[in-house]
């Protein structure tokens, strides 16, 4: 192997070894029992950041990523909430602050899908309640109690977790799209509002991932075919590959961007 070849190796291999450090922030991840959530907080902890994450009502599986975050020797704690409900996100807010001194980075992250088709003359009062109430009350509830603290650091990131559904929209899953491209305009509008606090304020919206959300139609065969036609990679992500753009929001390599979408897709929205 000549020099250059050499050196383009160990290029690689440091790269490789490189990591975004968190290190001395505290964060907190709304639903990081599961999913994109679980997959943040291990990745922030490797990172170096202490945090605090929420579950809804499943204790084992947030009992099982505290534990594998710990490993990384930073502060894990985890807090039932239902993030829907305003005393919940200000509970959730006050614990976090109480465990970790502060609050440097938010992601409201928690939500739900309805894998039931929802024709708009069947969609009833109820379903669309529960989807904003979680999907979109949530983010604002957490924001809501969350921006204090920052304003008071002058510092901070929010990043919220929106969805290719909120930029094209979805067919048979209105409710869903409609929260998740509010949950868009809401992080426009704070970008601009917060921005004075020193606070950035932007979104990663998924494609299809690989998690207990979408299993119900990516079990089916049927199901995963017509997904996967529409991804350009012709696959869906793993969470870790929307924890990675997530804790790129939340790191020193991002200090200049606000108000931003970024897409994680494989390709398959190319808009917004
Ligand atoms: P998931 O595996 O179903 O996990 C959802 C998380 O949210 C869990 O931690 C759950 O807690 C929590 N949660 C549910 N209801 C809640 C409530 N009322 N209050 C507080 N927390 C609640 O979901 P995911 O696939 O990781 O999705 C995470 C985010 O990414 C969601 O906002 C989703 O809309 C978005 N997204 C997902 C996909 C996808 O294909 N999976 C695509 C685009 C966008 P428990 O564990 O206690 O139930």
């Amino acid at each position: 192997m000549g020099l250059d070849a050499e050196l383009a190796t160990l290029f690689v291999l440091l790269l490789g070894g490189y990591m975004i450090s968190l290190a001395g922030k505290a964060a907190l991840v709304t639903g990081g029992s599961r999913g994109i959530g679980a997959a943040t907080v291990k990745l922030f902890a490797q990172a170096g950041a202490d945090v605090v994450f929420s579950y809804h009502r499943n204790r084992e599986a947030a009992a099982q990523v505290e534990q594998e975050s710990r490993k990384h020797g930073t502060r894990i704690e985890s807090c039932k909430a239902d993030l829907g409900k305003m005393k919940e996100a200000k509970k959730l807010v006050e614990f976090t602050h109480e465990r970790l001194g502060r609050l440097d980075i938010l992601v409201a992250n928690a939500g739900i899908w309805n894998e039931k088709d929802a024709p708009i003359e069947q969609l009833t009062e109820r379903e669309w309640d529960d989807m904003l109430r979680v999907n979109l009350k949530s983010v604002y509830a957490v924001i809501h109690y969350a921006a204090p603290r920052m304003i008071a650091q002058r510092s901070g990131r929010i990043i919220a977790v929106s969805s290719t559904s909120g930029q094209r929209g979805e067919a048979f899953h209105t409710h869903y799209s409609a929260s998740k491209g509010a949950v868009i305009s809401l992080t426009k509008g704070l970008s601009s509002e917060l921005a004075r606090h020193n606070i950035l304020v932007n979104c990663v919206a998924p494609g299809w991932v690989d998690t207990d959300m979408s299993k119900p139609t990516l079990e089916t065969k049927a199901g995963r075919k017509s997904v996967l036609a529409a991804i350009p990679l012709a696959r869906v992500a793993k969470p870790d590959e929307i924890a990675g753009p997530i804790l790129f929001a939340a790191s020193d390599l991002a200090t200049f961007v606000t108000g931003e979408v970024i897409n994680v897709n494989g390709g398959a929205v190319l808009c917004g």
